[in-house]
């Protein structure tokens, strides 16, 4: 039987560290604020908003909500941008993804002042992680090294398989880990003998988004697996493992829901609240 990574257990830890700096601050005046940027009605984009101001609001960050029809021009929301990286009580930005069509993702990302990037996808963020300087580290991976740790869980000299390479999760996470002494090897949807690739992992790591596709047959004896996957199916929201098949070949398992969502909201908590430490020099 594997041992079930419960994300909601790490990230009520993750928030409890965070209060002692969120009470610091507040002696000394300063409230953590979050700009949350949601442009459009994209109801799965809406949920996680919501999920994310709820939290903020449980550590004691004002997040302050911006929220815009889909029409909106990419000079507006810049000029949004522009307004949070001007305001002094706003800490850390996000721009909710993805974004209407119309709307230049690389160009909006790259306007946040890079010390108010809390998501860690600004440019100067992910290159300050591949130099492993102080940073936001994007918080789904950041999660995911949180979650290893709080359990306990040796990264170093261990074979770490990630599946995919976006730059909000795989990349990062697959940095993170080599940052941690893991030796890793990334897949994606060109990986040849997918499955025995992801049977060397000691850790292995699924942020593909396709329902249930690891299954026993990619899974070494022992291993840990953590499913980042987040697919709304007919039957309700699945990770990208296979829980039933996987759970009895594994040595720690991460569900979905309750296993990396918590994490990433609890993560963003964190960074918002580092940033506004740095910046008030408290
Ligand atoms: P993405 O679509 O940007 O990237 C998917 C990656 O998977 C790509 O690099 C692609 O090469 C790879 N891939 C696709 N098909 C493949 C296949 N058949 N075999 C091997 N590799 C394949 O997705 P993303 O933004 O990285 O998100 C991945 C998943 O993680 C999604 O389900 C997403 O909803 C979820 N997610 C969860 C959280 C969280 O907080 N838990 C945060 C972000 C993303």
């Amino acid at each position: 039987m594997a041992k079930i990574l419960d994300g909601n257990a790490v990230a009520a830890a993750v928030k409890a560290e965070v209060a002692s700096d969120v009470s610091r601050l507040a002696e000394n005046g300063v409230v953590p604020g979050l700009a949350v940027v949601l442009v459009g009605d994209d109801p799965a984009s809406a949920t996680y908003v919501r999920m994310k101001e709820r939290d903020c609001a449980e550590a004691g960050v004002r997040a302050v909500d911006y929220r815009r029809p889909a029409e909106t021009t990419q000079a507006e929301l810049e000029a949004i941008i522009d307004e949070c990286n001007a305001d002094p009580s706003i800490h850390g930005i996000l721009v909710q993804m993805p974004l209407p069509d119309h709307l230049d993702a690389e160009a909006a990302v790259a306007r946040i002042a890079p010390e108010k990037d809390v998501d860690g996808f600004h440019p100067v963020s992910l290159g300050r992680l591949v130099r492993g300087l102080p940073a936001s580290r994007a918080c789904t991976p950041f999660g995911v090294m949180r979650m290893l740790e709080h359990h306990g869980i040796e990264v170093a000299g261990k074979e770490a398989v990630v599946i995919g390479r976006s730059t909000i999760v795989g990349k990062p996470m697959a940095l993170m880990l080599l940052e941690a002494n893991a030796t890793v090897t990334v897949c994606h949807s060109r990986t040849r003998d997918l499955a025995g690739v992801c049977r060397r992992a000691d850790i292995l790591i699924a942020a593909v988004g396709r329902p249930e596709m690891v299954t026993a047959e990619y899974v070494k004896e022992g291993a840990v697996v953590i499913d980042v996957g987040i697919n709304r199916t007919d039957a309700g929201m699945v990770g990208d493992v296979d829980f039933a098949s996987v759970e009895p070949v594994a040595s720690a398992i991460s569900p979905v829901p309750g296993g990396v969502g918590p994490m990433t909201r609890a993560m963003l908590v964190a960074n918002t609240v580092h940033a506004a430490v740095a910046a008030s020099g408290r």
